[in-house]
Parts: C-alpha cells; sequence; structure tokens
C-alpha cells in the first residue's frame, strides 16, 4: 500500500517549497519535485494537497495521558487521554508523565497507556517518576530501568520550587541529573530530566546550582512550566542563554494570563528576541493536568483539565500575532522537542526513512485539516476517522 501526496507545500519544519512525498507503510520512502515511476507501483493511492500546507506531526512532551491532578481530594482526578483528543490536536508523538500523585497513579499504568496509543495508531513514550523525589522504580536501580525498558525515556516530572514538590536537595537532584546522563549514554536515549517548576520564589536556583556543584550541563535538564510567573520567566531567558531548554505550557484559563502568566505565542518571541535559539525552545500542553478555576473574586468554581488542542493555536498565535515565520515557530513543537528527547524514526522532521507522521493545514487559516500517524490517516477535514478502542463515535 502506497500513498503519493502531490502539490503540497512542505515545512520540513523547514521550509521546502512545492514537494511530493510517498509513503508506504509507515515511513516517507521518498520526497521531491516530481515522483515519476508511479506505475511501477501497485495499490498506489494518489492524495492532492493543493491548498495545504504539511507539516510534522506534532510533538507534545508533556501530557498527563492517564490523567493527573487530585490535589482537591479524590474526585478531582483528571480522566486519561482519547486517541481523538491527540490526533485532533496534530499531536503524533507524545510522551507521558505522572505529576503530584504517585500514590494511586503508576510508571506502569503510563507505559502501559504509552502502548495502548502505539497500538491506536500514534507513537508515546513515558517518563519514571513524578513530582516526587526519591523515585519508584521497578528494578531497583533507576539506571537499569532507563536503560532497560524502551518505553521510558527520562525522568519526571519532578517538582522543585513548589509547596507539592519533596523539597528534593541539591544533592538529590545532582544524583538524579548523574544517573539519568550515564543512562542516556548507555542506552542512546534523550534521558532527561523533566522538571516541574512551580511559583515557589526558588524558581531555577537549585538547576543553577547542580551546573555550579557538578560536571552536568544544563541541557541535562528540561525545566517546564517556565511561563507561569513574570519572575520565573525572566529568569528562564537567562537559562537559556546558558544553554539550557526552555519548555512552556499552552494549557491555562484567562485568570493565569491576568494574574501574569506569559502567553506562549509571546513567550516564544521574547525568547528568540533575546537570542535564545528555537532548537532550544518547547511547547507542551500538560494535557489532562488539572488547572483550578476561581472567579474574579477568587472564589473556587471547579476544576478545568489541559488539553492537548492547546498547543497548535498558540503555534498559529506566534505566526499571526507574533510575526515569527512558520519554519521557526513549528520547530518548538516539532524538531525542537523530538531531539530534545532524541526520540527515535525522525519524530518532529519530515524526510525519507522517518516515519510518516504529518499535519496536512489549511494555507491561508493555517486550521487542521488532515493528521496522518505512521503512514495512516487519524483526522480528516477536522474530523476524527480512527478512534480509540472505548472512543464513542459521534
Ligand atoms: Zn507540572
Amino acid at each position: 500500500m502506497f500513498t503519493l501526496i502531490e502539490n503540497a507545500e512542505v515545512y520540513a519544519p523547514e521550509a521546502l517549497g512545492r514537494r511530493s512525498i510517498l509513503v508506504g507503510g509507515e515511513k516517507i520512502l521518498w520526497m521531491g519535485e516530481s515522483f515519476a515511476a508511479r506505475e511501477t507501483l501497485p495499490n498506489l493511492t494518489v492524495m492532492d494537497a493543493s491548498g495545504c500546507l504539511v507539516v510534522p506531526g506534532f510533538v507534545d512532551n508533556h501530557v498527563h495521558i492517564i490523567g493527573g491532578g487530585g490535589e482537591g481530594s479524590f474526585a478531582t482526578r483528571t480522566p486519561e487521554i482519547t486517541l481523538s483528543e491527540l490526533t485532533t490536536a496534530g499531536v503524533t508523538s507524545v510522551i507521558g508523565v505522572l505529576g503530584t500523585d504517585s500514590v494511586s497513579r503508576h510508571t506502569s499504568s503510563l507505559i502501559a497507556k504509552a502502548r495502548a496509543l502505539e497500538e491506536e495508531g500514534i507513537s508515546a513514550w513515558a517518563l519514571l517518576g513524578s513530582y516526587q523525589l526519591p523515585l519508584r522504580t521497578f528494578s531497583g536501580h533507576v539506571q537499569d530501568d532507563l536503560v532497560l525498558l524502551d518505553k521510558l525515556i527520562g525522568i519526571g516530572e519532578v517538582a522543585i520550587s513548589d509547596h507539592r514538590s519533596s523539597q528534593p536537595l541539591l544533592e538529590e537532584l545532582i544524583k538524579i541529573g548523574a544517573v539519568a546522563h550515564v543512562a542516556g549514554m548507555l542506552s542512546g536515549k534523550g534521558c532527561l530530566v523533566n522538571v516541574h517548576l512551580g511559583d515557589g520564589p526558588g524558581n531555577l536556583d537549585l538547576l543553577f546550582e547542580v551546573v555550579a556543584r557538578s560536571e552536568l550541563t544544563l541541557a541535562q535538564f528540561i525545566p517546564t512550566h517556565l511561563n507561569r510567573n513574570p519572575e520565573l520567566f525572566e529568569e528562564s531567558l537567562r537559562y537559556g542563554l546558558e544553554g539550557g531548554y526552555v519548555d512552556v505550557t499552552t494549557s491555562t484559563i484567562p485568570l493565569f494570563l491576568e494574574e501574569g502568566e506569559v502567553k506562549c505565542s509571546k513567550a516564544l518571541k521574547r525568547y528568540l528576541d533575546a537570542g535564545i535559539p528555537v532548537e532550544q525552545i518547547s511547547f507542551s500542553s500538560d494535557g489532562q493536568g488539572s488547572l483550578p478555576n476561581f472567579d474574579t473574586q477568587g472564589n473556587f468554581q471547579g476544576l478545568s483539565v489541559g488539553s492537548c488542542s492547546s498547543v497548535w493555536p498558540e503555534v498559529r498565535d506566534a505566526v499571526f500575532q507574533e510575526h515569527i515565520p512558520l519554519e521557526t515557530a513549528l520547530k518548538v513543537i516539532t524538531s525542537s522537542p523530538a531531539d530534545h528527547y532524541r526520540l527515535p524514526a525522525r519524530k518532529g522532521h519530515l524526510e525519507p526513512g522517518g516515519d510518516a507522521d504529518m499535519v496536512f493545514l489549511d494555507n491561508s487559516s493555517l486550521g487542521i485539516r488532515t493528521v496522518m500517524a505512521r503512514g495512516k490517516i487519524m483526522v480528516h477535514e477536522g474530523e476524527p476517522v480512527v478512534f480509540g478502542t472505548f472512543e464513542r463515535r459521534s
């Protein structure tokens, strides 16, 4: 079974101009200006992508795929994600994390969910651990787990500067970073430590200290939620300029933005203007994480749930409102996060030999029209056509 995509304006994420793309099975077999050998291929389906930009499938590096939350007691545990919630958002690669709750949520369930999403058609991995240190392991050794369990590609999200953290000591963070560093060397995986930042006054101090007191570099860590308040965001500019990865969270509510949270599209503009290379910058959704919702008087109104669907609108806003070139803005949800975590199969890039993960965007509105994951159409004209096992079809 082969599919030839014609007349596509391709961003790989670099702008390549008009290209044809030949897909066979789960892979991109060929890309070029015009495919001449059609008659040699049996069962060739031709897709006309006129009017579309074709970009890599999105990589969301921080999603609570089995749910999270629970910070307002059991009834506030958030639900696990469904396949079509990811695919309709353009997400074809996802990295799952636990959160505050490591009592009723476990890395084993996270791995099982990642495998389920993989069976359902997309690509998924998991991080070892939760907000708390020390980490709970399978084998008794963090390094063994990371090296030997394929679905585990890093550690996290470990919380710092947050009242919900385990108040980790400097030495604990150094040890975790060191173990992850060597596990990455032995396994060829990224093995980054994903660090959740809260609103605590320490901000990124601990990570700067880790680097000052050890041989580790900032690039061993990937701090997230860096846009959650103005002080933390300002400090993240220095962090990025000193070579660290910076990840900002797209799920939000209006009140958070009123209180000073930095909108992701604006954060990207600030980072780029400051001189941080886009290769160090990523957006993630914090999908299925809990977002407590208060009215203007501060009364608790209930919880919202973070959504993967928040990622693409922020990139689009970066293009339309901040005037960042599409090929630059795209990288924060494609090549940058995929390369940080050293994802296999050229995730986050469109090139021959890589997985056929693509999003077809309307070339004027930049709305998501069609999504292909590992060679299969998952979303057609904005509507899901493949569903998770227990999803209700509407
Ligand atoms: Zn978090």
